[in-house]
């Protein structure tokens, strides 16, 4: 057989798992055909089609991955095209990419670089491929028809991703607790009511304390119940990032467009929106527009509105217009209720004392109850160890927001309160009061701060039991002292001897 001269061979070597990719211009001789396990592709132009090794790529990972994990995120991973020395895939949403990029993309680059034998970059696009162009990328069986069922929950998914929606955070796995019902209430009251009466809607409260979560939940619960409206999720910051780019690329009318109309606009996290100027008057039309054409919005903020700084006086009053409700820390109750409810649904059994233990510990907030759980679980799961009580009191003891062992079992605020007023000779009525004299400040923040470190209360208790002040006021006094320690060393070793004075007082 006569040789023949190609002008571009692209060989397939498959060998076991491995791929090994070879695309060069060669003399070809007719005895490689006796090779066995080789597949010859001819082409007259070269192109660079990585598609073999994503489909190698994808059926490794899909095969090393949680299958919850793998069916919420990695399955809606398209190929969509190669470039030289790069793979570019496709997303529905943002939403998803930025799971997926922050999830899979090392994963992804290793694996493909080591099938192609050498360095394969990712690109990740936000795009929606049409079912068949998804089938035809991703799997080359024949996909079962869908039931109805699989056919609305795949409809419904779809919407949060066009939402921006985290399926995850729902009405029905949120722990209500005395801290949490107003918000709670109203929140479901808007989601079966968008647009009526709660509008517009801000939820406030510190971190971790599920803002994100009821916004969601709202989100969530109409697009399950009201199909035809339309709900756009989106952080301040997200959004502060999007009009600069519409501004920048000159596409400010389509900006405008997304969100002046929808029905359902959920805006998270507005203290982002201070000192930015431009952007809130951007949010002021849209929010005057929507309000007009009687469109639900609900907005989460990390302190009420009248603290915020930097906000111009016409946006704050569109804010104060509507509904403001708080989330406040969770009580020891509440905290052990949520606590037993995540280890019920991470189907994890864990002992009474361990689950007490954590909830005296960790007052913050939830998304630091969340963590200690989670690390508690995973260790007991890596090892495959019972976990007693003194190895929880270990692992957590490193986490930041963990009590610091000084916690003195019995110690009331009150007699804090009354070591404080003797040693600083102020009044204990003068302390709790609202008077701002200087005399007054500093011992009624130490008090405060002592109160956090020494007893398991919560910001909301100690702040109640200095005339009912809010969690946000013990929260600032506590960074107070703590960075007038960080700086002092005198602070420093003022409080380490009022600690003791206390403990002795007992
Ligand atoms: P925020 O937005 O206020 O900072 P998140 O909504 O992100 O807080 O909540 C942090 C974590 O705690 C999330 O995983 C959320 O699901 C969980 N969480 C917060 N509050 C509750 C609650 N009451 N019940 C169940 N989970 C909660
Ligand atoms: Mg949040």
């Amino acid at each position: 057989m006569q040789a023949k001269t190609l002008k571009k061979v692209v060989f397939y070597f498959f060998i076991g798992k491995r791929i090994k990719y070879i695309s060069t211009g060669v003399q070809f001789h007719p005895c490689t055909e006796t090779l066995s396990n080789v597949e010859l592709v001819v082409m007259n132009d070269i192109k660079f089609d990585y598609h073999e090794f994503w489909k190698a790529t994808y059926e490794n990972i899909k095969n090393n991955s949680p299958e919850n994990e793998y069916n919420t995120w990695f399955s809606r991973i398209s190929y969509y095209a190669s470039e030289p020395q790069q793979v570019i895939l496709a997303v529905p949403s943002q939403f998803i990419c930025d799971k997926v990029t922050k999830l899979y993309k090392v994963m992804i680059v290793n694996t493909l670089s080591e099938l192609a034998g050498e360095e394969i970059k990712v690109q990740f696009i936000v795009k929606k491929l049409s079912e068949q162009q998804t089938k035809d990328v991703k799997n080359e069986n024949p996909v079962p028809e869908q039931t109805q069922q699989q056919f609305e929950s795949n409809s419904l998914n779809k919407a949060r991703e066009n939402a921006n929606i985290n399926p995850d955070y729902q009405f029905s796995n949120f722990i209500i607790g005395e801290n949490s019902t107003f918000a709670y209430n109203a929140s479901l009251a808007i989601a079966k009511n968008p647009g009526t009466s709660l509008n517009p809607c801000l939820i406030y409260g510190g971190v971790g304390l599920g803002k994100t979560h009821l916004i969601n939940a709202i989100g969530n619960y109409i697009l399950e119940n009201q199909k035809d409206l339309k709900v756009v999720y989106i952080t301040a910051e997200a959004f502060t990032n999007e009009f600069i780019e519409a501004l920048g690329s000159k596409k400010t009318q389509q900006f405008k467009n997304k969100f002046r109309k929808v029905d359902v606009l959920l805006i998270d996290d507005i203290h982002f929106l201070q000192n930015k100027d431009q952007t809130q008057e951007e949010i002021f039309h849209t929010f005057n527009d929507l309000y007009e054409a009687k469109k639900q919005m609900v907005f989460t903020c990390d302190r009420p509105i009248n603290e915020l700084k930097g906000m111009t006086d016409r946006l704050i009053s569109r804010f104060e217009r509507g509904l403001n409700v708080d989330l406040q820390p969770p009580s020891y109750e509440t905290r052990v209720a949520i606590l037993r409810n995540k280890c019920k649904m991470h189907n994890k059994s864990m002992n009474s004392d361990i689950i007490d233990y954590i909830a005296q510990n960790v007052s913050s907030n939830v998304r630091d109850l969340e963590a200690s759980l989670t690390k508690l679980i995973a260790y007991s799961e890596l090892l495959n160890q019972e976990l007693t009580l003194s190895k929880a009191k270990e692992l957590l003891s490193v986490m930041p927001f963990v009590k610091s062992g000084s916690v003195e079992e019995g110690l009331s605020i009150q007699s804090i309160i009354k070591t404080i007023c003797n040693y600083f000779n102020v009044s204990l009525t003068d302390l709790k009061s609202k008077k701002k004299n200087k005399s007054l400040i500093q011992p009624r923040q130490i008090a405060m701060y002592l109160s956090k470190d020494m007893t398991s209360f919560s910001l909301t208790e100690i702040g109640s039991e200095f005339g009912n002040r809010d969690h946000t006021t013990v929260m600032h006094a506590c960074e107070r002292i703590n960075s007038l320690m960080s700086v002092n060393a005198d602070t420093k070793t003022l409080i380490e001897k009022l600690k003791r004075e206390i403990k002795n007082s007992k």
